[in-house]
């Protein structure tokens, strides 16, 4: 740290991302990213800025709007796009956070969640989650504070229902409540049917999973218009410029591809179930996911040494070093092929 950095965050710890390693080719199951590539629409859509990268980009991503208030039968005015859903996760914490309206949010959870907190010096509350990992709503009940809930949860992946979260709105009439769906596209049900019954709903979504664009950055919210317009004040007041043209192009791509992404979605599905089943054929025990990653322990071998024989046979998986979950690792669902080099690789580390 430099004498110049400012004593407010002397105590910030940032974030640490996934491994984004160069230095050999692993099969890469730490970060989530889909295994497809972007659908063909979103490349050639892509492609087609380049001429017009001297402009700046569309403040308003108007043509993205409109296409995803169309997809979800909701007002145009009732979605705001950002540079991946981190960034607008970091508006909400900024817009509805503050010493009387603390964030709240699961003991395990998005690791992003208390340093957003840290970042904008709000005070923050942790709920534990239940032995197993399932997040009951009885203790949400007057959470006293911003609820920030990832739906499906990660690195757990166990999801609740919309019923289960409307539960949650209504215990917390005078608090908003975030409902980050990154993974929410392969199983899990979505809440953005329920903003215009729930005034204090705001839902998250990416494009970085299911639609295959995590390198694009591009990531919305959905709620009613005055949230909508809280979020643009804090936009406006940090860069109006998010979103980049070409994301927005190839975001547009994407929507318009979405049979490709539904197919990904539905191999990704069907392969979470394959690797769940060989798995506990071999002894794992795992949380009953509905994301594109399922969260894993052995009774013979510790998450650590797992994590780490894997990477020296090649493959990356997440494990997190965070006590409660230190025998767990995290393993993204990919391919087929990937997955069967998984397995091999694990029956050849258990032998
Ligand atoms: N929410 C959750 C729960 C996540 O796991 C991630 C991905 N790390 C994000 C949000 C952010 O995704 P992105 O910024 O790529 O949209």
């Amino acid at each position: 740290m430099s004498r110049f950095f400012s004593s407010r965050y002397a105590a910030l710890e940032p974030y640490t991302p996934g491994e984004q390693p160069r230095d050999m080719q692993y099969v890469k199951l730490n970060t989530n990213e889909s295994p497809f590539p972007p659908s063909l629409k979103a490349q050639e859509k892509a492609a087609q800025t380049l001429e017009r990268l001297r402009l700046y980009s569309d403040p308003e991503c108007t043509e993205l709007v409109r296409t995803i208030a169309k997809r979800y039968g909701i007002g145009t005015d009732e979605v705001l796009f950002s540079n991946g859903s981190d960034e607008i996760l970091d508006f909400a914490f900024m817009a509805y956070c503050d010493r009387e309206h603390p964030a709240v949010f699961p003991d395990i959870t998005y690791g992003f969640y208390p340093v957003f907190a840290e970042i904008n010096c709000i005070p923050s509350r942790q709920i534990p989650l239940k032995e197993d990992f399932s997040l009951d709503p009885e203790d949400y009940k007057e959470a006293g504070g911003t609820i920030f809930i990832a739906n499906p949860n990660a690195p757990t992946g166990i999801a609740l229902t919309k019923e289960q979260i409307g539960q949650i709105l209504l215990d917390n009439p005078d608090n908003v409540v975030v409902i980050d769906e990154a993974y929410v596209d392969f199983g899990a049900e979505s809440c953005v049917p329920l903003i215009h019954s729930h005034e204090n709903l705001l839902v998250i979504q990416t494009f970085s999973k299911s639609r295959s664009l995590a390198g694009a950055r591009l990531g919305f919210a959905v709620g009613n218009r005055e949230l909508i317009r809280d979020l643009n004040t804090i936009k406006y007041s940090f860069n109006p410029y998010n979103v980049n043209s070409m994301t927005m192009a190839a975001g547009i791509g994407a929507l318009e591809d979405e049979e490709y992404t539904v197919q990904n979605c539905r191999i990704i599905q069907k392969n979470r179930e394959y690797t769940v089943s060989e798995l506990k054929k071999l002894g794992f025990s795992m949380t009953d996911s509905l994301a594109n990653f399922i969260f894993v322990q052995h009774p013979d071998i510790s998450g650590e040494e797992l994590y780490r024989k894997l990477k020296e046979n090649g493959v990356l998986i997440r494990h997190f070093t965070k006590e409660r979950i230190s025998n767990y690792n995290r393993i993204t669902i990919g391919t087929r092929q990937q997955m069967d080099i998984l397995l091999d690789r694990i029956r050849q580390i258990l032998q």
